[in-house]
Formats: structure tokens, sequence, C-alpha cells
């Protein structure tokens, strides 16, 4: 593993767009095709050693190694789950902590990864949004992750036909990614770009609890799938479940979707949808949920509900998520349930949440135990 740049004191490249390398090596009076090559090594052939890239001159590379560092945020837990998903507990340079997870398929698999550390919204079904501590994560935090599970992988160089086990990224791991969505567009045209990780925006799904303000610029500037955190049909229930909904109300998250660049029969919406029991599973919901989606060429994705200590709700029964999903599937959306994932190692969905935080709401309980007031943030 490589020194954290805060312990060496020299600039981290990784996470820098091609404008912002350029500047950098103009800086050292270096021309800008050198940027290009620097980009190559960094991102196309997941070199960490300025040793390696010999297509640039030995006091070339002395002179970089002097000033930079090519890292990856440290790998502080790894676990790997009986079903093959693998879970990465990421440290960064402030000492703060993110998870990302592999999810393999067949030949192929998805890296999901963290937007935020923890997630500002207080979804009540979700193990992420009880973290107290959050902050958005840069753009070199956001490719770093990727870049881990490459590692693991080693997916080096970055293969042109698409990928290999590392085919996809989803953006469903801790935090709103368009609440932060200035690093995170950074950090998916660094992933996106041609001659370098290469991921196609086809490959690449960003999944929101319905950030209704940003969803046109996401699919305007990124062109990537998205998914809609839904899980409710009425606005009452879904203001109870997702306080965001107060906010931006169903019938707003319907326009938005109705409006997002690029839609067609070939590049739908994915509408995410827990399966919360004697909540939101029942046949009139799936029938009020076909004539909400009305229009919007979409699929759905439903999901049992993953439970986690201390948490309300409980999973809907087996045969109910089956009905809902026939339902579905007559009016003709694909309704696959999505096998959950990694439960063992809490990597599936809802389940992430690190450390750094399990030792904070410790603290918490010490400080609601002294009377002293609950301190979570409300979006
Ligand atoms: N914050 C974004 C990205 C997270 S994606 C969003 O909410 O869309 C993770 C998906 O898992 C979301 O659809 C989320 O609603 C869902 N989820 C959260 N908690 C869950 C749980 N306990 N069980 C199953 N799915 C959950
Ligand atoms: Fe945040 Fe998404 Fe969890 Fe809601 S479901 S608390 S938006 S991570």
């Amino acid at each position: 593993m490589t020194a954290s740049s805060e312990q060496t004191g020299r600039k981290a490249l990784v996470g820098l767009g091609r404008a912002e390398l350029e500047r950098e090596l103009a800086a050292l009076g270096e021309k800008p095709f050198r940027a290009r090559q620097l980009w190559h090594w960094i991102y196309n052939q997941g070199v960490t050693d300025f040793a390696r890239m010999t297509t640039l001159a030995k006091p070339l590379r002395e002179k970089l190694a002097e000033h930079f560092d090519v890292g990856r945020p440290a790998v502080s837990r790894e676990q790997l789950s009986t079903d093959g998903t693998r879970k990465w507990l990421l440290r960064f340079d402030d000492g703060n902590e993110a998870e990302a997870v592999y999810i393999p398929e067949d030949e192929r698999g998805a890296v999901c990864i963290s937007s935020q550390v923890g997630c500002t919204l207080t979804c009540r079904f979700c193990h992420t949004g009880t973290q107290l501590l959050v902050r958005n994560l840069t753009a070199a935090e956001i490719v770093g992750q990727f870049m881990v599970a490459r590692d693991a992988y080693g997916e080096w160089p970055s293969p042109m036909d698409g990928g290999r086990l590392i085919s996809n990224i989803v953006l469903m791991g801790m935090g709103e990614p368009l609440f932060n969505y200035d690093n995170v567009a950074a950090a998916l045209k660094i992933l996106m770009d041609n001659e370098g990780i290469a991921v196609s925006k086809r490959r690449i799904t960003l999944s929101t609890s319905g950030v209704v303000p940003m969803i046109e610029r996401c699919g305007r500037e990124l062109g990537v799938n998205l998914a809609i955190s839904l899980h409710a049909v009425t606005d009452e229930v879904r203001d109870r479940l997702m306080p965001i909904n107060k906010k931006f109300p169903l019938a707003e998250l319907m326009r938005a979707c109705r409006e997002y660049p690029g839609l067609s029969n070939a590049r739908r919406i994915t509408f995410e949808y827990v399966m919360l029991k004697g909540i939101n599973d029942s046949p009139a919901d799936a029938r009020a949920l076909i004539r909400l989606i009305k229009g919007i060429p979409a699929k759905f994705n439903l999901i049992p509900f993953n439970p986690w200590p201390g948490v309300e709700f409980e999973c809907s029964a087996q045969a109910d998520i089956k009905r809902f999903s026939d339902i579905l599937f007559d009016a003709g959306y694909s309704a696959p349930i999505r096998q959950p994932r990694g439960r063992d190692i809490l990597a599936a969905c809802g389940q992430l949440k690190s450390d750094s935080e399990r030792v904070r709401c410790s603290r918490l309980k010490d400080r609601l135990a002294a009377g002293i007031p609950d301190e979570h943030p409300v979006a």
C-alpha cells in the first residue's frame, strides 16, 4: 500500500481530470502530451510507481516522484462473503471511512461505490442514514474506490472490450450522489474516459433518493443510467419512509423522470422498491405503482428489505414479493426480485456503515443516556 499524500506531503494525482493534470505538468515546465502519457499510465495501466512509467524520460519520472503520488485509499478491512461479494472498508487521509462492494454476477460484476461518508438523509429503513458524521467524498476518493477493486482483481490495464470481472459501476453505496454532484460528476468523467479506465456510461447506474433539481443535469452532462429509490406509491407513505419526499414530492419526482435526457425503451429508468412487510407490499400498491409510472420507460428492481440491528421494519413475505413482481410483470414490466448479496458481511443494500461511525453511535447512546439531545443532522 502506498503512503497517503498527507503523510508524504506530495500531491495526489488520482482524481485529477485531464485539464488539471495538464496544469500540474505545465507548472513543471512539461508539454501537454506528457499529461496524456501520464493519464494513460495512471488510469489505463493502473501503475502506481513512477519508475514503471517507461515512456517518460528518467529525469521526468524522478521529478514526478518528488512532487506527486499515485496512491489509493488505504484498505482498513476487507471481507469476503460466502456468495463471493467482497467489501472493502476504505480509510481516507483525514481518517474518515467509507465502504465499497464488489458484487459478482456470472462472468462479470459491478462495483458499488459510495459518494459520501454517511448520508444527510434519514430514510427510515437505511442503515447508512443512521450515521452521524457526514462529509462529501472527493473525486479522488470516489475514483479511488474503483481502482482498489481493479487492483484486487488484477484487471489492469483497462479492458477495452467493456470489462472482465469488473464490468459495471453502480453508485448505490453510502450517501446521496446528487448531494455531491460536482465531485461525483468529476469522478464519473474520469471513470468514463476512453483513454483511461473506460467504463461506458451504459454500464454505470446512479441511484438517487429523488433530488429533483439535479436529475436533468445528471442526464444531460453525464448520460448515465438513472435509478430512483421509490419505495412508496403515495406521498403519505413516502413522507414517512423518506423525509426527502416532503421537499420533492412524488408528482415532481415523476415529472423529472419523464424528462430525463436520453430516456427511451432501450434506456429505461430503474425504479428501486424495497419490500417492507405491511407498509408498501400489497397488490393494490403494485397496481398503484403501475399507474404512477405510466408513460415512463421503466423497469423495476424489487429489493427484499435487509434488516440491521434496531430497525423497525420487517422484510415482506416471499409470497407477497412474488405476487407484487407478477403484477408488474403482467403489466409488461421487467420486475426481478434482487437476490440479497453479501448479507453475512453487511454488504447488502442499505447495510453499509463505517466503523468510525459505530464508535460515534456508541458515544451518541452515552449522550442520550445522559439526557443530551440527539445531534442527528436532518436534510
Ligand atoms: N442514496 C442513494 C444511493 C443508495 S442506493 C439512494 O438512496 O438511492 C442503495 C439502495 O438500497 C437504495 O435504493 C436504498 O433505498 C436501498 N436500501 C436502503 N436501505 C435498505 C435496506 N435496509 N434494505 C434494502 N434496501 C435498502
Ligand atoms: Fe441516504 Fe440512500 Fe440511505 Fe436514504 S437510502 S439514507 S438517501 S443512502
